[in-house]
């Protein structure tokens, strides 16, 4: 859909939103936590393969010190996102992160990639509320020219994760990538189908950004970029009226594409945001695609919630 017929169907997707959710948007403090990754996806700058970059991790303090200053900020959440890392310590270390910050009372979401079942039980009992991760694409030939063929990369067992997460009692979110490299509209249809079938909580779909230091940057583009923006539009508002009670978020990679299209997704039905609370100096450092500082506009028309966790009310409902 373009023109007219786009603005039709992200007018009544917001309309519903309006309905559903509200007019609420909550914000969710980033914090990036470390950019070493055991992975290789050949989309991503963090990757493992790209020695261009200088790696960090963020000591337990700079993490707490983030987490406070979100919560006197008015951030009813944070959320802890890295590289995939999987180690003994790293998971306790988590474990006790989780502990201290929800005791500051703020809802806390992970990023963290693929773990052991034991470690999502481990950190949900902690008190971690939420556990964000894309299945990328729910496209299995394309998750697989998209990932090195190895058992660190499989389709599978991603999808086994999500189902595990579920189990572990968490919120779930999940997302897709808009604009790979032999990313057709139908396989994107289907991303939307595999939301809804997999019942998600929640869904952060942003644009594929090409990132110079990574393989798939040299492939030929399905998409341009103003293409990108607009089917992500368009897939923000189609998910809001397929499942209008889940929190949907207005991805950053929209702004850094071009400024203002993560508040034009508002206007599409997404009700989440997730500006970056990470400190300063490591920011540059933790770059998934290379970005611009994406500003921080003005929401208009909609209230900023703050101090709120913002569970995602089709969660609420399940639970009963
Ligand atoms: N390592 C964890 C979390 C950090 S990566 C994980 O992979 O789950 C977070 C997200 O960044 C990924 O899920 C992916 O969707 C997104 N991402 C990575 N490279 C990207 C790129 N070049 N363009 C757009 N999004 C990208
Ligand atoms: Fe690592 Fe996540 Fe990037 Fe893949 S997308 S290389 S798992 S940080």
């Amino acid at each position: 859909m373009r023109g007219r017929e786009a603005d039709a169907l992200r007018a009544q997707a917001r309309e519903l939103a309006d309905l559903t959710v509200g007019r609420p948007v909550y914000p969710r403090g980033l914090i990036e936590l470390s950019n070493i990754c055991r992975k290789d996806c050949l989309y991503c700058g963090l990757r493992v393969g790209n020695t261009s970059v200088e790696r960090y991790m963020l000591t337990d303090s700079e993490v707490l010190q983030a987490a406070e200053q979100a919560r006197k900020q008015g951030f009813g959440s944070v959320v802890i996102q890295s590289g995939e890392i999987q180690s003994e310590g790293y998971s306790s270390r988590i474990e006790n992160l989780v502990k201290e910050i929800k005791r500051s009372g703020m809802a806390v979401t992970l990023s963290l990639g693929e773990q052991s079942a034991d470690t999502y039980r481990r950190w949900k009992q902690a008190g971690a509320d939420r556990y964000l991760l894309r299945i990328e694409t729910s496209d299995r030939d394309l998750y697989k020219r998209i990932h090195p063929d190895t058992p660190a990369h499989s389709y599978e067992k991603r999808l086994q994760a999500l189902q595990e997460l579920r189990a572990a009692g968490f919120q779930v979110g999940t997302g897709v990538m808009i604009g790979l490299p032999g990313q057709s509209v139908e396989s994107l249809a289907a991303d939307l189908l595999f939301m809804r079938a997999i019942d998600v909580d929640m869904c952060g779909m942003g644009p594929y950004i090409e990132c110079a230091e990574t393989p798939l940057a040299d492939a030929p583009e399905s998409f341009p970029v103003s293409e990108r923006i607009e089917l992500t539009l368009n897939m923000i508002a189609t998910l809001r009226l397929m499942m209008p009670d889940i929190n949907i978020a207005a991805t950053t990679a929209l702004d850094t594409l071009r400024p203002g299209a993560r508040d034009r997704a508002i206007g599409c039905g997404a009700n989440v945001i997730m500006p970056n609370v990470t400190p300063d100096v490591y920011r540059d450092k933790y770059a998934l695609y290379k970005r611009n500082s994406p500003l921080e506009t003005a929401l208009c028309g909609y209230e900023l919630a703050c101090g709120q966790p913002g569970d995602p009310l089709h969660w609420i409902r399940r639970k009963g």
